[in-house]
């Protein structure tokens, strides 16, 4: 799949990329990774962690997934309210989601601190404001129950907004102690600390096959090296590419696009560097880097066509600068890197695993949504859970098995 196409950002701060060749004889471990982006390597770093063998493949160079194209935005909330999903899935089960996408956001950081290559994790407040009038009741139905369930928000009005930042928006929630990183550093260091747990990663080795056994897992890598792993457990984490191993129904694709501007000379007047973002949809969100760029991404599309996805890169480019300038007249940014992407979101707004029938000793990490870092989190730690404990409590939330929204 053309997975995303542009002037990608990340792969720049990266001056020694570490080299992962590719699989070269037959293998047997307990747990085989399909997948090294994100959602692999997290799933990798938790079991490596946990004493198992781990092998980590991946049909690209490390690291040309979807997640060199990540804005690295790592929030709570996602492209539905929280009051959206408690109204379709109940309180009781978006509670116990938020309170482990919370958990998540904070093992992410933990994490960060343990891995041999600085992720550039920071924690960062965010600004969800109103885009419209009509929006402002949503945001206060969402500030009820946050602030019921203990949570740090703050509901701000058009004065406290205006106090800070340079414009007018009618409200906003405001959270705190939210994050930012750099999502290609961070997956290096995860694998990096995998080897040094006695985990194998190899890049340019793609699946191509399998053989069903009732004990174990056999893949095949593509020919012609074609080589046999033998696994106890996979873990499916092909990101967007999941589909082509087995399709999802709760699952679709759409096209998302952002721009990476210059270094700006002055940052001041954007309070704390918060993350922002909006109420409208499709929305625009806006992060800083340590080296003083900006991020504006959004604009996302209903395409899954690469060819009418590109096409849209330079026109969203543009529009993307717009939105940031109306926001920050003040900062003279300039673009400098610019993509579109694919990113997969699921129709019930919930991220989820997969357990099929047709795939023994799998589950798929479908860590799906605008929000996937801290879904990977999530995920990740339940299959460890699943894999070393033999069930999760909370897997039953995320399973593909929850029944479907009417949407
Ligand atoms: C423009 C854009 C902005 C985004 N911004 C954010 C954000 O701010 N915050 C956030 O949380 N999320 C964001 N996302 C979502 C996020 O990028 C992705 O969901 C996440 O990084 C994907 O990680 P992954 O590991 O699932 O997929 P990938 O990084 O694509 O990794 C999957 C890997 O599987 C490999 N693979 C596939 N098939 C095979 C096979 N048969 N054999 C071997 N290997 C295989 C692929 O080569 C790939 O490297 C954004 C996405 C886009 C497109």
């Amino acid at each position: 799949m053309d997975l995303q196409s542009g002037k990608l950002f990340w792969p720049t701060t990266v001056s020694n990329p570490p080299v992962y060749p590719p699989l070269a004889e037959d293998i047997q471990c307990d747990v085989l990774v399909i997948g090294a982006g994100i959602s692999g390597s997290l799933c990798a770093y938790h079991l490596a962690e946990r004493g198992l063998k781990v092998a980590v493949v991946d049909k690209r160079r490390i690291g040309e997934g979807s997640t060199s194209a990540n804005t690295a935005v790592i929030q709570l909330s996602g492209e539905k309210s929280f009051v959206t999903l408690a109204n379709h899935f109940g309180e009781q089960i978006i509670s116990r989601h938020i309170h482990l996408c919370w958990q998540a956001l904070n093992e992410l950081e933990d994490i960060c601190t343990k891995l041999p290559i600085n992720a550039q994790f920071v924690r960062r407040d965010s600004l969800y404001y109103a885009s419209f009038t009509e929006d402002i009741p949503s945001i206060h139905k969402e500030y009820d129950f946050l602030s019921r369930l203990g949570l740090q928000v703050e509901l701000w009005n058009e004065e406290q907004i205006r106090a800070v930042y340079p414009f007018r928006k009618p409200a906003a929630l405001y959270s705190y102690n939210e994050a930012e990183l750099n999502p290609l550093q961070f997956v290096y260091g995860l694998l990096e600390k995998v080897k040094s747990l006695g985990g194998s990663i190899y890049g340019e080795t793609e699946i191509t096959g399998r053989r069903k056994d009732i004990k174990d897992a056999v893949f095949y890598t593509a020919a012609p090296r074609r080589h046999q792993i033998k696994a106890e457990h996979v873990i499916i984490a092909a990101g967007n590419e999941n589909r082509d191993f087995q399709s999802e129904k709760n699952a679709v694709m759409v096209s998302s696009y952002a721009v990476i501007t210059k270094p700006v000379p002055d940052l001041s007047s954007w309070y704390k560097r918060t993350l922002i973002w909006e109420t409208a949809r499709p929305y625009v969100y806006l992060r800083t880097t340590p080296d003083h760029r900006v991020i504006i991404g959004g604009m996302d599309k209903d395409t899954t066509i690469p060819e009418a996805r590109d096409s849209k890169i330079m026109r969203s480019r543009d529009k993307l600068m717009e939105a940031f300038h109306k926001l920050f007249p003040d900062i003279p940014a300039e673009p400098e890197y610019w993509l579109g992407g694919f990113l997969s979101v699921t129709h019930d707004g919930l991220p989820m695993v997969g357990q099929y029938e047709a795939y023994p000793h799998c589950h798929m990490v479908m860590a799906y949504g605008d929000n996937a870092i801290v879904y990977n989190a999530v995920l990740s730690r339940i299959l460890a859970d699943v894999i070393t404990e033999g069930s999760s409590p909370d897997l039953s939330i995320y399973l593909n098995t929850r029944p479907l929204s009417q949407k």
